[in-house]
Formats: structure tokens, sequence, C-alpha cells
């Protein structure tokens, strides 16, 4: 009998887990494709997004290697939100194919689940839901969030409650929920155990 195949959005807010939980569903046989790393080769030097980036913004938002100029951009945006759209416009799709085809490659290579690692499923709307079977929530409270990612990045309190504070809320998440890993209080082992439960839910 041919397995079927599964398409799994991940999500979390930053400092959950998400990371964690992905390498441990690869461990497991998942093929992980990660929405971040995608959209950031797009507008890498030679990034797919570059040629309609300089056509619709001009080379003031090049970088000296041929890679967007972020810090460019950021100021852009915030003094003309319309950018953020006109930006969107060119990534969107280019991340829709360039993720099309690491399915393809995941799938021609075996893989029957293919975990769909997006950082800001719950903020996209409908935009990645429709395209996963099943949406994978990784929580904890807010407090272990941010005293995490105080501890990986040496960052502030204040910024990192500001980067919080700009992604969904925790009930919003737990709203688009299929299922929730609660990755709090839980060892590495522990939250490998729920995994394994959960990854058998899909064969693997
Ligand atoms: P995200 O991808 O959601 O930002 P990560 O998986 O990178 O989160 O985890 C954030 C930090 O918290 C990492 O340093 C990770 O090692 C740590 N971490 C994650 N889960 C646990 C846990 N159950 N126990 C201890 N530390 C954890």
């Amino acid at each position: 009998m041919t397995q079927r195949t599964w398409h799994i959005g991940l999500t979390g807010g930053i400092g959950s887990g998400k990371s964690t939980v992905a390498g441990f569903l690869a461990r497991r046989g998942a093929a992980i494709i990660d929405a971040d790393a995608i959209s950031r080769s797009l507008t890498a030097p030679d990034g797919r997004a570059m040629p309609a980036i300089a056509q619709t913004f001009g080379s003031e938002m090049l970088s000296l290697d041929g890679a967007m100029d972020r810090q460019a951009m950021r100021e852009r945006i915030f003094r003309d939100p319309q950018a953020k759209r006109q930006l969107e416009r060119i990534i969107h799709p280019l991340v829709s194919q360039v993720t099309a085809e690491q399915a393809q490659v995941a799938l021609q290579s075996g893989h029957r689940v293919l975990v769909f690692d997006v950082p800001l499923l719950v903020e996209s709307g409908e935009r990645w839901r429709k395209q996963v079977d099943r949406v994978i929530v990784v929580d904890c409270d807010t407090e272990t969030q941010t005293q995490r990612v105080m501890a990986r990045s040496g960052l502030a309190r204040e910024e990192v409650e500001r980067i919080l504070a700009q992604q969904a809320s925790r009930s919003q998440r737990l709203a688009c929920a299929d299922t929730v890993l609660f990755n709090q209080g839980l060892s590495f082992d522990d939250l490998d155990a729920q995994v394994a439960q959960l990854a058998a839910d899909f064969g693997l």
C-alpha cells in the first residue's frame, strides 16, 4: 500500500522551540521546508527576487554585493506602507514557487511527510493555511519565550518584548492549531517523545 503524503505546517512564536521540533521531526524522516530560509535566499546576491526588486525600487535598495539592503528596505517601508505590499507582491509568488520545487524534490527522494516550517504562518492568514493538511503549533508561555530568546541572543528584555508584540498573540496562534505541542517544563528527551507520538500519526 502506498503511504499517503502529508503537508504539515509547523509554527510557533519566537523561542517556542519550533526549530528544535523541526529538527526532531527531520530525524524521524520528515522533509523540512524552511520558509524563512527560502525568503532570505530570494533577496541574497543573485536571489530570484533581486531583478524585480531592483526594477521596482531602484538601485538604492541594493547592497554592494547585490543583495537587498534590508535596512534601507525597512526604512523605505516605514516611510511608505505601499512599498511593503509591492515587496510582498514580488516575494510571495517566488516563495510559493521555490516551496513547490523543494516539495517536489522531497517527494521524488521518497519523503512522505513534508513539514513547512513557517514562523509567520498564523500572521499570513489563509496563505499558508490553505497549503497544508495540518497545523502544528509549538507553544509555551510568553515569559518562557522571552527567557529563551534572551539566553539565545543576548537581546535585552525590552527588545524581545518588542519582537513578541509584533507577532501573533499566543491565543491567535492556538486558535489556528490542529495540534499543540506544549514545550514548557520539558526536557529535550520529553519533547522528543512527544514529537515521536505526533510523528507516528503521520506514519513516521
Ligand atoms: P524557535 O525556533 O521557536 O525560535 P528554538 O527551537 O530555537 O525556538 O528554541 C529556542 C531556544 O530554547 C533554543 O536555544 C533551544 O535550545 C531552547 N529550548 C527549546 N526547547 C527547550 C526545552 N524543552 N528545554 C530547554 N531549552 C529549550
